[in-house]
């Protein structure tokens, strides 16, 4: 098993996570790097990985620097399914339209000014085309199901405390009697929250924690 990471590492947005199974590549969240404009752009467009090799998508919740990337997938090759909560997946659906939406008219914006300056343009990752195409992937599940992903590996969300829909992930792979399981925490926690359930006490992350154990 190889674990490789993409994006909120050393800081903490542009969640993007990736595990190497045997015969299988997982991708945890996919999230939009946010930061000054040309920097951000660079590293949306450039995911540091081959989306077509990717075989299915873990999402921990809905916040867009887990989620904002997801549409850039599709655009290249990307024809998996994207496995996540029900509410995660309603929320994403919303969070999604709307980064296209200001992504839109942020290019719009910017061109204008570029075009006088002579420059080239620039382009949106995605716009709302491309979020429905994404849509179309979606699975969504309840808290504690049981996912077949592929003959060899199953996954469950579990309710993480930080808004609605948002779950840890669990990932067991087993192969000739051996299970290893791997734990995607996403963000965890949030405070004065009454309406979220099953919150961990004292425990607050934002940024994910992986953790990998054999023989769970
Ligand atoms: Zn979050």
């Amino acid at each position: 098993m190889k674990l490789s990471f993409h994006g909120a590492a050393r800081s903490v947005t542009g969640s993007r996570h990736m595990v190497e199974l045997p015969g299988q590549r997982l991708l945890l969240d996919c999230g939009l790097f946010q930061g000054r404009r040309e920097e951000a752009h660079f590293q949306n467009r450039d995911l540091g990985f081959d989306p077509k090799s990717v075989n299915a998508v873990l999402l921990s919740h809905a916040h867009v620097d887990h989620s904002g990337a997801l549409p850039v997938l599709p655009q290249h090759g990307f024809s998996g399914k994207v496995f996540l909560t029900r509410a995660t997946a309603d929320l994403t659906q919303l969070m999604l339209e709307d980064s296209a939406r200001v992504q839109v008219s942020d290019c719009s914006y910017v061109n204008k000014k570029e075009h006088r300056k002579g420059r080239a343009s620039v382009r949106p990752l995605y716009n709302t085309d491309d979020v429905r195409k994404l849509v179309r992937r979606f699975e969504g599940t309840r808290y504690g199901d049981l996912l077949k992903i592929s003959p060899r590996v199953t996954a469950s969300f579990h309710d993480a405390g930080h808004i609605l829909g948002s779950g840890a992930i669990r990932v067991k792979y087993t192969a000739r009697g051996n299970t290893t399981t791997i734990l995607f925490s996403g963000d965890l926690g949030r405070s004065n929250m009454p309406i979220l359930g099953a919150r961990p006490r004292n425990a607050f992350t934002h940024g994910a924690i992986v953790a990998v154990v054999d023989d769970l």
